[in-house]
């Protein structure tokens, strides 16, 4: 392809165990998805129509790398979040079928520059700036799905500098996997290579300039890095 300027890089992502890499095509996310951290946020959980928004495919960090601090924020957060990694896509995915679809599972941050989203959700704005900054979204190498099965139930926890921040179990969720993915599939056409982060659960709270996070998704995945 004769490009007028270099093509930009594929984002990609580990898999356990592998050589290969999954290439990221987008990133979805949901919001309010723990009844908990809704409640921290001072919203209830939709499950009829939950919240989404949209982080760019190159937001991630890979390989446990260090995550600059962003600029235009004195509020970064982390999120916690079990991250799902399609293989196949479609429209109007059925809950039954929804699952066929996932490739492998791991484990992520949401990172939010909550002061910017606390502006936004006060001025009726959009998210973006607050969600999809560069960087925003540190994730772990996957987990096969054909190695592993779906997990239904499976800890969720966050430490920073050793201490524990966020902690729940992913059968929490108030919609699951193959909910989502239905819901989303009725938004976009959903393509291999997507990935989902499926909420966080309460304990939100700031990171410094330092500090060292180890997020863990139980027998499946781990991630860690410092904020520099
Ligand atoms: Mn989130």
């Amino acid at each position: 392809m004769n490009f007028v300027i270099a093509a930009p890089a594929v984002s990609s992502l580990a898999i356990h165990a592998s050589d290969a890499r999954f290439p990221v095509h987008r990133i979805y996310c949901i919001g309010q998805n723990y009844a908990l951290h809704a409640k921290e946020m001072g919203s209830p959980v939709d499950r009829e129509q939950p919240v989404f928004f949209c982080k760019p495919a190159d937001a991630i960090v890979t390989g446990d790398a260090d995550v600059a601090y962003p600029p235009a924020t004195q509020d970064l957060h982390h999120e916690v979040e079990m991250i799902v990694a399609l293989a196949a896509g479609g429209r109007d995915i059925a809950v039954e079928r929804a699952l066929d679809a996932v490739f492998g599972y791991g484990v992520g941050l949401d990172l939010t520059r909550r002061d910017l989203q606390a502006l936004a959700k006060k001025a009726g704005r959009p998210w973006d700036t607050a969600k999809a900054f560069d960087h925003s979204a540190p994730v772990s190498a996957l987990r096969r799905a054909s190695e592993i099965g779906h997990p239904r139930h499976a800890r969720l926890h966050l430490t920073v500098n050793d201490e524990l921040r966020q902690d729940t179990d992913i059968a929490e969720m108030a919609s699951g996997v193959a909910e989502i993915i239905h819901h989303l599939s009725g938004l976009f056409e959903l393509k291999p290579g997507d990935l989902i982060f499926t909420g966080t659960p309460a304990g939100v709270a700031a990171l410094q300039r330092g500090d060292r996070f180890r997020a863990e998704l139980e027998n499946i995945a781990t991630l860690q890095g410092r904020i520099v």
